[in-house]
C-alpha cells in the first residue's frame, strides 16, 4: 500500500486523483491532503478517505476545531517534513505550489508534479535537488507523462525532438477579427479538457503550452530548439518523441488525467486498471497543424523569454497569473492578457542564477505590480 499526500485535493487534478484512488483503494492510501478556500469540501473528502491530516493553507482561519485539521502554509511544510509518506502529488494551481515542491524534495519523498509553475519558476533549483537525492520527480501533466512513457524504451540521447501536442483551445478556428468579442464564458469552454479556471484560460492563449515547453526542458534536459508544439484538436496523442533514426513514438488515449495520474503513482510500471479505456475504432480522425503566431502570440513570446533563463520566466509567470486573475474577474479583455504580460516582462531586467528567495520575492513583487498597472490604467 503506497501512502500518498495530495496537495490541492479540492481541484480538478485532485478530483481525478480521488477517482483513481477510489478505484485502487487496495494500492493507495491518502495520509495528507490540503485545500486553500474550500474547507467544507476538504473535510468531506477527509471523511470519505479517512485522511488523518487535513491542512487548510489559507491565512483566514475559520473557527473550527478538529483533531485532524491543521491551518496555514507553514504547518503544511512542517507536516511534509516529518510525515510517513511515499509520494506527494502537488496539484496546487499556480506559483503557490512552488514552496511545497521544494519542501517535498527536501524530505526524500517522491514528487508527482502537476504544478508545472514550480518548474517554470525554479527548474534549475528543483532539478539540482532531484540530482542530489534519491527522490524521483514524476510528471503528471499529460504531455510529459506521455514523454516519460515513451522514454521507457529509449534513452533521451536517442531522441532528436520532443513534440508536445496542444488542442489549440476554444479559439483555434475563430476569425482573428472576432478576438475582441471573446468573453470569459467562451474562454472557459475548453473543447477537450475539463480543468481548473487558470489553466483553461492559459490553454486558450496557449500560454499553457509555452509553460509546458519550459517544463519539458527541465524534466528531460533538452534544449529549447529540440522542443516543439503542434496543434492537435482531438487531444488523443498526448505527445511525440522523434528519435534520431526518424522513428516517431506517441502515447495515446482519449483525453483524461486519470491515466497520467495513475502512471505517476506507479512509475515505471503500468498496473492493471479499468479506470479508463479507449476504444480505438471509436476515435475521431486525428489531425495536426502548425501553431499560428498571430493567434497565439504569448506562446512565441514565452518561448523567447524561456531561452534567456534566469529570473525572467518567474516574471513572466507572475505577470500571467495576475493578468489571468484580472480576466477571470472580468476586469480585462482576452486580448489584454497578452499585452499586460508582455509589458510587464519587457520593462524588467534579467538576473541569472536566482536563489529560491529571489524567485519567491520576485513572484510576489511582479504579481502586485501587474495588478497595479491595471488599476493605474482605469
Ligand atoms: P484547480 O484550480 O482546479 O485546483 C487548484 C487546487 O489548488 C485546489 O485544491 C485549491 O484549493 C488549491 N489552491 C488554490 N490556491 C492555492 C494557494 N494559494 N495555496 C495552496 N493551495 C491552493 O487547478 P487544477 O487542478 O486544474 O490544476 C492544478 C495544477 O495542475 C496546475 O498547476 C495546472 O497547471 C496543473 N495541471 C492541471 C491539469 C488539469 O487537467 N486540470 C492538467 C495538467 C496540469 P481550493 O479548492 O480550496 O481553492
Ligand atoms: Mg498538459
Amino acid at each position: 500500500m503506497k501512502k500518498i499526500a495530495i496537495l490541492g485535493i479540492t481541484g480538478s487534478i485532485g478530483k481525478s486523483a480521488l477517482e483513481v484512488i477510489r478505484e485502487h483503494s487496495r494500492d493507495f492510501q491518502i495520509v495528507l491532503a490540503s485545500a486553500h478556500h474550500n474547507l467544507e469540501k476538504l473535510q468531506k473528502i477527509g471523511e470519505e478517505f479517512q485522511i488523518k491530516k487535513l491542512v487548510f493553507t489559507n491565512e483566514i482561519k475559520p473557527k473550527i476545531k478538529s483533531k485532524d485539521l491543521y491551518f496555514g502554509e507553514d504547518e503544511l511544510l512542517k507536516i511534509l517534513a516529518t510525515i510517513d509518506c511515499d509520494i506527494v502529488l502537488n496539484a496546487i494551481s499556480g506559483s503557490a505550489g512552488l514552496q511545497y515542491s521544494v519542501g517535498t524534495l527536501e524530505t526524500g519523498i517522491d514528487l508527482a508534479l502537476a504544478n508545472k509553475e514550480s518548474l517554470v519558476m525554479a527548474g534549475e533549483i528543483i532539478m539540482e535537488k532531484v540530482k542530489n537525492s534519491k527522490n524521483r520527480l514524476l510528471p503528471v501533466d499529460s504531455e510529459h507523462s506521455a514523454i516519460s512513457q515513451a522514454l521507457l524504451g529509449s534513452a533521451i540521447s536517442e531522441v532528436e525532438k520532443i513534440i508536445l501536442t496542444a488542442s489549440g483551445g476554444p479559439f483555434r478556428t475563430l476569425p482573428l477579427k472576432d478576438f475582441e468579442e471573446i468573453t470569459l464564458a467562451n474562454t472557459l469552454q475548453h473543447p477537450t479538457w475539463k480543468m481548473g479556471a487558470k489553466i483553461t484560460v492559459d490553454s486558450a492563449t496557449m500560454m499553457n503550452k509555452a509553460l509546458e515547453v519550459i517544463e519539458a526542458h527541465w524534466l528531460f534536459g533538452k534544449s529549447y530548439d529540440e522542443i516543439e508544439a503542434v496543434i492537435h484538436p482531438q487531444s488523443v496523442v498526448h505527445s511525440f518523441l522523434e528519435c534520431v533514426d526518424g522513428s516517431i513514438l506517441a502515447q495515446m488515449s482519449l483525453p483524461t488525467m486519470k491515466i497520467p495520474i495513475l502512471f505517476a503513482l506507479t512509475y515505471p510500471k503500468h498496473i492493471k486498471s479499468d479506470i479508463f479505456k479507449t476504444k480505438i475504432w471509436k476515435l475521431p480522425a486525428l489531425t495536426f497543424s502548425k501553431v499560428e503566431k498571430a493567434r497565439y502570440p504569448l506562446f512565441f513570446f514565452t518561448r523567447e523569454i524561456a531561452c534567456e533563463k534566469g529570473i525572467l520566466p518567474t516574471i513572466l509567470n507572475a505577470a500571467n497569473e495576475a493578468a489571468v486573475s484580472l480576466f477571470l474577474d472580468k476586469k480585462i479583455s482576452f486580448l489584454q492578457i497578452s499585452k499586460l504580460v508582455q509589458n510587464a516582462v519587457e520593462r524588467e531586467s534579467n538576473q541569472q542564477n536566482p536563489t529560491l528567495e529571489d524567485i519567491l520575492e520576485t513572484n510576489q513583487k511582479i504579481y502586485a505590480k501587474t495588478l497595479r498597472d491595471y488599476y493605474k490604467l482605469i
